[in-house]
């Protein structure tokens, strides 16, 4: 039901086998895209999950490994005769960013919605993907995203006749919402049964780590995570320039508790991917390395 790619791997400049780093999340048939660096509608042509039912672009910050691809990507969704509207979202300066790279790609056949969020933890719910973001230490303004797709409680017929709730509420009860009539309050928790888990996958590239990172990606089903470098020695390269290596991604995921980790944003620099892996492992056992267009199905448990 819910299937994610990591698109591509590499940080700073595409090379021949490894594309920009980007993850594309599909549920139900319709799509949310974080990232776009040069290339990335080109490793989306190989996956092959087509175009037009892209909905929603969200930009971690806007150096070019992590946006130049987006106006030949606008294009190639208009020529696949998309006429609904596009939201993106992201940090301060999305406006000017975005309009600037659109110069090159006018007359699209659909809106674009801007979600330009102010550099503050903060939620958002678009069509069926519910957005969280939290800012990140990478020298201008820069997001870590969540993706969380809800699970409403079990509809139980025999609770709803039990607490005597007229049928014409149901629907309403079932979605969430209080019904009030007269002198009498029906809660959902009256027609429902157990709260169920969702499902949560979790974005974080280019950056420094923090504790607010820790709380956003709590309990994820995936996290995709920046590792420049895997070797120790790299560590304080990477610090200066505001990025991380795999063992930092890796107390990330272990402080989070999420279950799976992957490794992206490699250096071009960092020719063998391994090297430095087991520092990860150590800390977070379930750690991977993100290979370009490595996908993942995910179900919800009741499923
Ligand atoms: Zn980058
Ligand atoms: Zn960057």
């Amino acid at each position: 039901m819910l299937d994610i790619c990591l698109l591509g791997t590499g940080g700073m400049l595409p090379l021949p086998n490894r594309f920009l780093t980007a993850m594309l999340v599909r549920y139900n048939g319709r799509k949310l895209l974080i990232d776009c660096g040069e290339g990335t509608q080109v490793t989306m042509k190989l996956l092959g999950w087509g175009y037009k039912t892209l909905d929603v672009i969200c930009l971690t910050h806007y150096h070019g490994d992590h946006v130049t691809g987006l106006p030949g990507l606008l294009l190639t969704i208009n020529n696949s005769g998309r006429t609904e509207p596009i939201t993106i979202v992201g940090p301060p300066g999305l406006r000017k960013v975005v309009n600037g790279l659109l110069v090159v790609a006018q007359d699209l056949n659909f809106d674009i919605i801007f979600k330009e969020l102010p550099n503050k933890e903060q939620a958002l719910e678009v069509g069926e993907f519910n957005i969280s973001v939290t800012p990140v230490d990478h020298g201008l303004p820069c997001f870590a995203y969540a993706i969380e797709f809800k699970r409403q409680p079990l509809f139980i017929v025999d609770k709803a006749k039990e607490n005597k709730i007229p049928q014409k509420y149901w629907k309403r009860l079932q979605y969430g919402e209080t019904v009030v009539e007269g002198e009498k309050v029906y809660k959902p928790s009256m027609v429902q049964g157990d709260k169920r888990r969702g499902l949560k996958v979790a974005y974080f590239t280019d950056g420094r780590p923090n504790d607010r990172v820790i709380n956003l990606i709590k309990d994820a089903d995936l996290f995709i995570c920046e590792g420049l470098y895997g070797d120790l020695e790299s560590q304080s390269q990477a610090a200066k320039y505001k990025h991380m290596i795999y063992s930092e991604a890796a107390e990330l995921a272990k402080g989070g508790n999420v279950k799976e980790l992957w490794l992206t944003h490699y250096s071009p620099a960092n020719v063998n991917i391994k090297e430095g892996l087991n520092n990860a492992k150590a800390i977070f056992s379930n750690t991977k390395l993100g290979k370009d267009r490595m996908t993942k199905k995910l179900n919800f448990s009741d499923d």
